[in-house]
């Protein structure tokens, strides 16, 4: 079976390898060598001034940066399920919250953000997906942030791109805070969250906020390569083998490419075949159609080609199904993906099977076009 859900992700054979070994101590130089190069590894794909990891999934990191950055009131865009977690963090830790709510395939408008903040003095940190995974969807977050920072430079930017950190080039010139987690585009097991700050954040952090969540005291081990409680060793050997082969793989800049030309490879064979692409904007992390059948294509995907892609939550569900384009994939297997997309259309009678998504995949993929 092809997995090919946005999250979890396949972990390739030398990761789990790597992963294989014995148990090491946390409070050795064996751990803290590798605690350090993998930190050198994340401060080149995030490209911020300070990076962090915490043991927990994805969640705990929005909930760090949220409790740590924002003292009054968050604003936050809720585009989906990811974009409305936020608010609920807020408002389980007694801070106010303002959210700008849209369809989920509808991005949020620069306008909106900057009526609201002008809006509401109050507002201290903005909170928004990159690309909100609920419908594959990429807010405009890079000019969003410098367009608040314009108006106010102190309010803190917290871009939740755990399904855009090894997706795709992002400028973090505005953002104080951008989150990933270990089970999306970074193809490790779930259980490793990653925030990277800006020197802002940090001054803003101060002495931090919480106990486990508290980022001042990662700050001040993870500088010295330890962490405040036990680290997540073998995810951390893990995802030093990720970043490594990403680098062996022609780096990360080739990584975005890649991404980038066969999620563009797979929309057009999916539209050539008749299929809509659900978000207005859609993000390069995966590939999200809206469709009658969205469900029936699931299923079949599943029983009789050996795909599983993701379907959607909450009132998309049985009305969209999500194919992933995270991490290292084989156009082989991509290929093969969108031909069983078309398999199903022709065993659902709604097309004559030609080969058309295959055919559109490879010429794109392969620059085989007229
Ligand atoms: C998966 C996901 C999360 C939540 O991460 P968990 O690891 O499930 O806690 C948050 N934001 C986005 C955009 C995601 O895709």
């Amino acid at each position: 079976m092809l997995l090919f859900t946005p999250g979890p992700t396949p972990v390739p054979q030398n990761v789990r390898n790597a992963m294989g070994d014995a148990t090491m101590h946390h409070r050795t130089p064996e751990f803290e060598a590798i605690f350090e190069k993998t930190r050198k590894h994340l401060f080149n794909l995030f490209k911020t001034d300070e990076v962090i990891m915490i043991a927990s999934s994805g969640t705990g990191a929005m909930e760090a940066a949220v409790i740590n950055l924002c003292k009054n009131t968050l604003l936050s865009v809720n585009s989906g399920k990811f974009g409305e977690r936020f608010g609920k963090i807020a408002l389980s830790h007694g801070l106010k919250n303002e959210e700008i709510k849209n369809e989920w395939n509808t991005p949020v408008s620069i306008e909106a953000i900057v009526n609201a903040v002008k809006n509401n003095s109050d507002i201290d940190a903005i909170a928004v997906q990159i690309s909100e995974s609920a419908g594959g969807l990429r807010h405009p977050v890079e000019e969003i942030a410098k367009a608040v920072k314009a108006i106010n430079p102190r309010i803190m930017i917290i871009a939740d791109g755990i399904t855009a950190v090894g997706v795709e080039h992002i400028d973090v010139s505005n953002i104080d805070c951008l989150i990933a987690g270990s089970q999306k585009a970074l193809m490790l097991p779930p259980g490793l969250a990653i925030l990277g700050l800006s020197t802002h954040a940090i001054e803003t952090i101060g002495s931090g906020i919480g106990y486990y969540l508290n980022l001042a005291s990662e700050i001040k081990k993870q500088r010295q390569n330890t962490t405040a409680y036990t680290a997540a060793t073998t995810l951390t050997i893990g995802l030093l083998e990720v970043l490594e082969t990403i680098e062996n793989n022609g780096g990360i800049e080739k990584l975005y490419a890649d991404t980038e030309i066969r999620a563009n490879a797979v929309s057009s064979a999916l539209e050539a075949i008749g299929l809509h692409i659900y978000p207005s904007t859609p993000a390069p992390s995966m590939s999200t159609i809206d469709d009658e059948n969205a469900a029936e294509i699931r299923n079949l995907l599943k029983s009789d080609f050996e795909v599983n892609v993701a379907g959607g939550q909450d009132h998309l569900k049985g009305k969209i199904f999500r194919i992933n384009q995270m991490g290292l994939i084989s156009n082989y297997e991509m290929a093969w993906v969108v031909n069983a997309v078309e398999l199903c259309l022709a065993k659902l009678g709604r097309r004559v099977y030609d080969g058309t998504a295959n055919k559109i995949f490879n010429e794109i993929t392969f620059g085989m076009g007229k």
